[in-house]
């Protein structure tokens, strides 16, 4: 039988306009397409194990606006249990302003995490029995880091595994990090966490072993088209990413998690669940979006015929 997921994270909406450059300070352009969807580390993340077949709850805040409406209705049209989603009176829902060049494919973006920095400590003890009844426990940095902590104690305490998807990137406490069981940065976060720039196998053994000795049982680098590096302080690898043509990897780490997730659930080791995150990621990256663009159990199973 699987095992309970929770993911505790941000829902944001994505606001996407296109343009021939982007802004300069003070410049106003015009945009030729735009296009609003559901985003947040946490609540993509939660998407991402949902379809690729995890018994996931998860827990969000949302305003009461009408941000936090579409939300609510992805998560039904999705079959996703709103059950553990909170209403903010004060905040509104998050929101993300993603300004991308059509040119180059770059982009601005601005992060207002509105009522996912605002998850206090009679919300969390609401939801301490289901916490308690979870066996992992996914959480990233995309909300308050006060609310990250208690929620992350009150799993350890209770025996559940804790995943740490340390993005966006931020310094955390000694006491965080050693709680953690497995840790999932990109190049960027491992390097703010430890210090090492990590680039390359050895680089990404580097930042590793300052991870375990803090501590960190398992050490999971995603390392973007080269796949992840894995350690969990005896064996460490390279898990190769599988070769795609990618379109839009906006996303790709949140697709990655789920996956992960999903199948430490199952049973399967960290080496065989990084493939499996991998699996899933070279879906997502070859469609446009975040959540809209997670697959399927079915497309991942045809990958591993
Ligand atoms: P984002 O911040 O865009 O969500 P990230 O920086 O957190 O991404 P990455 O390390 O870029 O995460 O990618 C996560 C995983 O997605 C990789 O480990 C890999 O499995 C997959 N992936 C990313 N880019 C590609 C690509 N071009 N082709 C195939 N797989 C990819």
């Amino acid at each position: 039988m699987s095992k309970k997921v929770m993911v505790w994270g941000s829902y944001v909406a994505d606001l996407t306009g296109k343009a021939p450059h982007l802004p300069r300070a003070g410049e106003t352009v015009f945009g030729n397409w735009f296009k609003t969807g559901p985003g947040g580390k946490g609540s993509n993340q939660a998407v991402a194990a949902h379809r690729a077949g995890a018994d996931v709850m998860l827990v969000t805040k949302l305003g009461k606006d009408t941000f936090g409406d579409h939300a609510l209705d992805f998560y039904h049209e999705n079959n996703i249990s709103t059950d553990l989603i909170l209403l903010d009176e004060d905040y509104d829902t998050g929101i993300a302003l993603i300004c991308v060049d059509e040119n180059t494919g770059q982009n601005q973006i601005l992060v207002v995490p509105g009522a996912c920095t605002n998850f206090t400590a009679k919300d969390i003890e609401t939801l301490r029995p289901k916490i308690v009844a979870s066996d992992i426990l996914l959480v990233q940095l995309e909300i308050n880091l006060d609310a990250l902590e208690r929620v992350v104690k009150i799993g350890k305490q209770a025996g559940g595994m804790i995943v740490l998807n340390p993005a966006p990137a931020r310094k955390i406490s000694e006491e965080l990090l050693s709680m953690v069981d497995i840790i999932t940065p990109n190049e960027v976060e491992a390097e703010v966490l430890t210090g090492v720039s990590v680039f390359d196998e050895k680089s990404a053994q580097k930042a590793a072993e300052i991870f375990h000795a803090n501590q960190v049982k398992t050490v999971v680098i995603t390392m973007g088209k080269s796949g992840v590096f894995v350690s969990d302080g005896k064996k460490s690898k390279m898990v190769e990413a599988r070769i795609v043509e990618a379109m839009d990897t906006t996303g790709a780490g949140d697709a990655f998690n789920g996956g992960f997730v999903t199948a430490l659930a199952e049973g399967k080791d960290v080496f065989e669940a990084a493939d499996f995150g991998n699996a899933l990621a070279s879906l997502s990256v070859q469609k446009f979006g975040t959540a809209p663009s997670m697959p399927f159990r079915q497309e991942i199973d045809n990958l591993f015929v």
